[in-house]
């Protein structure tokens, strides 16, 4: 692979041909005036709209992305790989030459929110090219093709390195293109990563996943486990460290699995230590954590290094074993909470947050109320928290023992009330505390910034100075609620 670039959000504002191509070269410099928190996808597809006017003369592209943050990066080096082939961004998919869903399938709803999107094309797909990538190509294949005859490419995440040739396939007046092997070991690594967001970075350091959850569609969507090279992770990490990045989010499905291919032969928590070590990263957070694979070496590299941040988002999904088996997640509860108190036992406060699943096929009132007292005994500072639902192609699809759907909500909502509680206590515990907060939003009117600290709770703060954001500040807490905390800037 040759030389590889990152195209940073002020590359896509400029506009002409010549600023663009500068600016795929030039290093990152200051940060921009950011967007409001909460507008900030608006905010950035205005700012590549703008460019876009200009370069009306070249085939344009439009990307939506559904699901998690690995799909949103990988969106990024879709988006590189085919701003590297001549395509513009544009800000509607009515405006663009090329559209394409980057889709997940993780749920029911958000496969159902991707066929919708295609009906859309039903009568108005005339001379575009209309294309799904991700989760819900790999599961539904070239059965796209028979509900939606109006979609010329399919290509699963396991297939993109295959991108450019299937792009030259549909380019040369391919009518129905397909990258759905999953039988790989290599990983998608691109010239251009066009980088969406303005303060923090992914990176994504493996891909895939050799468990086999039996909620869980991933290992057969994504194919099995394959990490990149830390020669690799440590050279993007640099770049981006030379663009103005001081915050770097390390990707994988199981982050922690990482096993480094090349001749150093790393371990996770090796690659942790050294992109915290890399000069001008000031924060690296990474997600999702395995439990099983979750050791003491991280809390210990979390303890000793502050540009580590103290967050650490371990799933555990049930706090029944007999449910924790039957979902096939290969560790006890009393192993999980093993863990967990390493964590709360250690020299530098953590912040744990989770993913909890009610209503698991022959989940009993114990069996909850097993979930539920793992909630007081792990404390998280958050939790995500689903509706089982069964997915095609898991082998807990069929199982006995469905649990109605309203039971379901029940055991949701008390499950939610009782984390809604614990959240309070801890985040009430912060008031008085003055934390580091990377400030990344601001709401003039109201006079209030916002930013995360490094444990990634959410802070809304006031400030008698202005241009605050992209700083690092010291923000005194002053109150707290269930979701945010808020206080005050200090010097
Ligand atoms: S570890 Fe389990 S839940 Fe996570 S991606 Fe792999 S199979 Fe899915």
């Amino acid at each position: 692979m040759g030389k590889t670039f990152d195209i940073g959000i002020e590359s896509l504002a400029g506009g002409t041909a010549v600023r663009k191509a500068a600016a795929v070269r030039e290093p990152r410099t200051a940060p921009l005036p950011l967007p409001l928190r909460g507008a900030p996808k608006t905010a950035l597809r205005s700012m590549r709209g703008a460019g876009v006017a200009v370069e009306a003369a070249g085939k344009s592209f439009f990307i939506e992305t559904f699901g998690c943050q690995m799909n949103d990066h990988d969106s990024e080096k879709v988006a590189g790989v085919l701003q590297g082939r001549g395509y513009w961004p544009v800000e509607t998919p009515a405006q663009a030459d090329l559209v394409l869903y980057n889709t997940c399938s993780i749920r029911e709803k958000a496969a159902q929110k991707v066929f919708a999107r295609l009906g859309d094309w039903k009568t108005l797909s005339d001379g575009k090219i209309i294309g799904v990538l991700g989760c819900l190509a790999q599961q539904e294949g070239e059965e796209i093709f028979e509900r939606a005859p109006w979609v010329s490419l399919v290509c699963g995440s396991a297939s993109y390195r295959k991108l450019p040739e299937l792009i030259d396939q549909l380019e040369s007046g391919g009518r129905r293109v397909t990258g759905l092997d999953l039988d790989t070991d290599e990983t998608f690594e691109t010239e251009i990563t066009r980088r969406d967001r303005l303060l923090s970075a992914y990176i994504t350091i493996i891909e895939g996943c050799d468990y086999a959850c039996a909620y869980c569609v991933v290992p057969r969507t994504r194919g099995p486990e394959r990490s990149r090279t830390s020669e690799s992770v440590l050279a993007e990490a640099r770049r981006l460290a030379d663009a103005g990045y001081t915050e770097i989010q390390l990707l994988g499905q199981t982050v922690n699995s990482y096993r480094d291919p090349g001749p150093r032969g790393w371990r996770f928590v090796d690659l942790l230590r050294a992109v915290a070590d890399v000069p001008g990263i000031r924060r690296v957070r990474f997600t999702t954590s395995h439990p099983n694979d979750f050791t003491r070496e991280i809390v210990e590299a979390i303890e000793t290094v502050p540009a580590i941040c103290n967050h650490v988002h371990l799933p555990v999904q049930s706090g029944s074993d007999r449910i924790l088996k039957a979902m096939r997640r290969t560790y006890t509860r009393g192993e999980y909470l093993e863990k967990i108190s390493w964590m709360r036992e250690g020299k530098r406060d953590i912040s744990i947050t989770s993913d909890i699943i009610v209503g698991f096929p022959g989940e009993t009132a114990e069996d909850f109320e097993e979930s539920m007292s793992l909630l007081d005994a792990a404390q998280y500072d958050a939790i995500f928290s689903f509706k089982y639902s069964p997915r095609p192609n898991t082998s807990a699809k069929d199982l006995p023992d469905a649990i109605p759907e309203d039971e379901k909500s029940r055991r949701l909502a008390i499950l939610n009330e009782r984390q809604r509680q614990i959240q309070t206590a801890r985040n009430e515990t912060l008031v008085g505390e003055t934390m580091q907060v990377l400030t990344d939003g601001h709401h003039p009117a109201r006079g209030v910034w916002g930013g995360r600290t490094s444990c990634n709770r959410l802070v809304n703060f006031t400030s008698t100075r202005d241009a605050l954001l992209g700083e690092y500040v010291q923000v005194k807490i002053l109150r707290a609620s269930a979701n945010l905390v808020g206080g005050e800037h200090v010097e």
